[in-house]
């Protein structure tokens, strides 16, 4: 399947990469995507198609190899900034009551609804459809058309920059310290598995 970010999205989380790991790492990255092109200026704030899955794919690998050991701690990081620089652009997530209070049962309620509105985005940003579902304590988050492994083969799950935002989203509306949270990667497509599946702890 060949699907397409949109260019505001792309622009995003090209935005975020650069500020997390430099500029030099940053443009290797985009040399081994075969995303040059957007070396000296990002995609335009636009909703139309931009970078296809296999391109985003082939750079959150560059930027995992460049980083040997922290490969996969990086793009976490790099999730986490996309929420941060995102947030401004998505009043529906801005306007989202943070959930510092309450019983724990209507925490799990309000957390899997904004969970809901965090798929819609992605469902409009990339035309891909996460499902969500609880399950005991826990979240899922699960998306059989996940954009960021299109191409790849990896021995273990690999996505670890969606990973990272969903780590920011949970810590937000939550108001506790990202470090708190923990998204675990269950499964992945580039380990020939049928989707790439998120277990979200709180
Ligand atoms: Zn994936």
């Amino acid at each position: 399947m060949s699907g397409q970010f949109t260019n505001r999205y792309a622009r995003l989380i090209l935005g975020a990469a650069r500020s997390v790991i430099g500029p030099e790492a940053w443009r290797d990255a985009l040399r081994q995507a075969g995303l040059a092109r957007y070396e000296e200026a990002l995609p335009p704030p636009s909703p139309d198609p931009g970078i296809t899955f296999a391109e985003m794919s082939a750079f959150c690998q560059a930027i995992r190899e460049r980083f040997g050991p922290d490969g996969k701690w990086m793009p976490r990081r790099i999730g986490h900034e996309v929420f941060q620089q995102g947030l401004p652009s998505y009043s529906w997530l801005a306007n989202l009551a943070r959930l510092v209070s309450g019983s724990c049962k209507r925490l799990g309620s309000e957390f899997y609804n904004a969970m809901q509105r965090a798929a819609a985005i992605v469902r409009m940003e990339t035309g891909t459809f996460p499902l969500i579902w609880r399950e005991g304590d826990w979240v899922y988050w699960d998306n059989p058309s996940c954009p960021y492994c299109v191409g790849l083969s990896c021995a273990e799950p690999c996505c670890d920059l969606p990973a990272g935002t969903l780590e920011a989203i949970t810590a937000w509306v939550l108001e506790r310290p990202v470090e708190a949270i923990r998204v675990v990667q269950e499964s992945s497509r580039a380990c020939g598995e049928p989707s790439c599946r998120y277990r979200i702890e709180w």
